[in-house]
């Protein structure tokens, strides 16, 4: 067999611990095989991050910015126990964070769907796609602790001189909080944008919700924002592409979610979107089955799953113990980044090999063989529970 032809390289960030393992057996085993793979390479493990003073992190997502697509293993954030584990020089920052804002993308996070793993919420069919919105809000906040009766204000103090704007927050009476929170035009304009591509790419509704009757001003800008952009620039997109853009309440939007049968993406608020994608992806079954993509507003893809390195695996791995690392959403990121490049470099056979791999996946596990975490929670009878390399192994056999 020849192999399948690539155009651009792919932009591929390897990373570290058991999702590092996983790296090599899935190239090795379900794509080299069958793709004459082309990537730039960048190591993204941290030791490699700490010998290029994080160096290594930035490339990568100037690369990203030069070829448009990229695949990303998971990585460690470094925390305090890492610092003495890899001897580091300094506690280097959240790699998803430093790529996140020089791309200046939205994620969206969606569910591997398969038969034998059922959502609790018994309605969901299809996958619903988390959009969170990545800045401003409660998170780049200002916090008060009132101590006693006194006014808090928010002031305005315009740059070019013009005249102050000031607004009581509140006459306190007695000891109380009060907090100051922002958000910008651009990054609201960008958010909305992200969404509504996202949305024609994968040809699925966009719902989009906040609290706009309470919050008039702040929540209703938002709203606003996303109408016009929608307006100006995506109606006839949508109609074209029969898929619709639906605004309601925050409460309303909870309240179908759960009643829907899925099969849409719902662009949330940055703090309705921490708190619902933990409650989605845990309704859907388990965080080893989700995916996540970076969407820049300028059209770069960055593919990931939403897993962490998978430490616990990693150490009984070391110690020479067999594994049953689930590599599901991993080969997703994979298939999702070379079914993104074939789309964009015209390569059909790509894109057929990246959606038949995706299906070899799916199948095995509906064939009843799994890793532990999915073994655990299945609804097939006597499933077949199989080692990290066993499962890759399956998977390939089938494709
Ligand atoms: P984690 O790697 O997501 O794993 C947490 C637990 O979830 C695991 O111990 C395991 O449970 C289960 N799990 C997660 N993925 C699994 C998989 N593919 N197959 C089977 N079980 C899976 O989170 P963590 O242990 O909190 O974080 C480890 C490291 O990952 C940290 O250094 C963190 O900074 C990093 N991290 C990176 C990313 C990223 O790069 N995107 C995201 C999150 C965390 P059991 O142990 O019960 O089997
Ligand atoms: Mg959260």
């Amino acid at each position: 067999m020849t192999k399948i032809a690539m155009k651009t390289p792919l932009v591929e960030m390897d990373g570290d611990e058991m999702t590092r393992i996983i790296w090599k057996l899935i190239k090795d085993e379900l794509i080299e095989p069958f793709v004459d793979l082309k990537t730039e390479y960048f190591d993204l493990g941290l030791e490699e991050r700490e010998r290029t003073r994080d160096q290594v992190t930035v490339d990568a997502a100037e690369a990203t910015k030069r070829l448009g697509v990229a695949v990303k293993c998971a990585t460690i954030t470094p925390n305090a126990a890492r610092m003495d584990e890899y001897h580091l020089s300094e506690m280097w920052k959240s790699p998803n964070g430093t790529i996140r804002a020089l791309l200046d993308g939205t994620v969206f996070r969606a569910p591997i769907v398969v038969r034998g793993i059922d959502p609790y919420v018994r309605t969901w069919k299809k996958p619903i796609t988390i959009a969170r919105h990545a800045y401003g809000d409660v998170y780049k906040n200002t916090e008060l602790r009132v101590e006693g009766p006194g006014t808090v204000e928010l002031v305005y103090t315009p740059a070019d001189g013009g005249d102050e704007k000031r607004a009581l927050v509140h006459d306190f009476a007695g000891a109380g909080v009060a907090q100051g929170i922002h958000n910008l035009d651009d990054s609201i304009a960008s958010f909305a944008r992200a969404s509504f591509n996202y949305a024609l790419d994968t040809n699925q509704d966009l719902w989009f919700a906040t609290k706009d009757t309470i919050s008039k001003t702040y929540d209703h800008r938002f709203k606003d924002i996303f109408q016009e952009v929608f307006d100006a620039e995506y109606r006839a997109r949508f109609e074209e592409a029969g898929i619709e853009y639906f605004y309601t309440l925050i409460d309303d939007a909870v309240a179908r979610v759960i009643r829907s049968e899925g099969g849409f993406i719902w662009a949330c608020k940055n703090y309705d979107g921490d708190v619902m994608s933990d409650m989605v992806s845990t309704a859907f079954g388990s965080l080893a089955m989700m995916t996540s993509v970076l969407v820049s507003p300028a059209g770069y893809y960055e593919f990931e799953a939403a897993h962490g390195t998978v430490q616990r695996h990693y150490y009984k791995h070391l110690a020479g113990e067999q594994t049953s690392t689930n590599s599901v959403a991993t080969i997703f990121a994979w298939t999702g980044a070379l079914a993104k490049r074939g789309e964009l470099d015209e390569l059909p056979e790509l894109v057929a090999f990246a959606r038949k791999l995706e299906q070899a996946t799916i199948d095995t596990i509906e064939s009843g063989v799994m890793t532990g975490d999915l073994a655990a929670i299945t609804s097939l009878p006597n499933p077949t529970r199989v080692s990290t390399q066993e499962f890759i192994c399956a998977v390939a056999e089938r494709l």
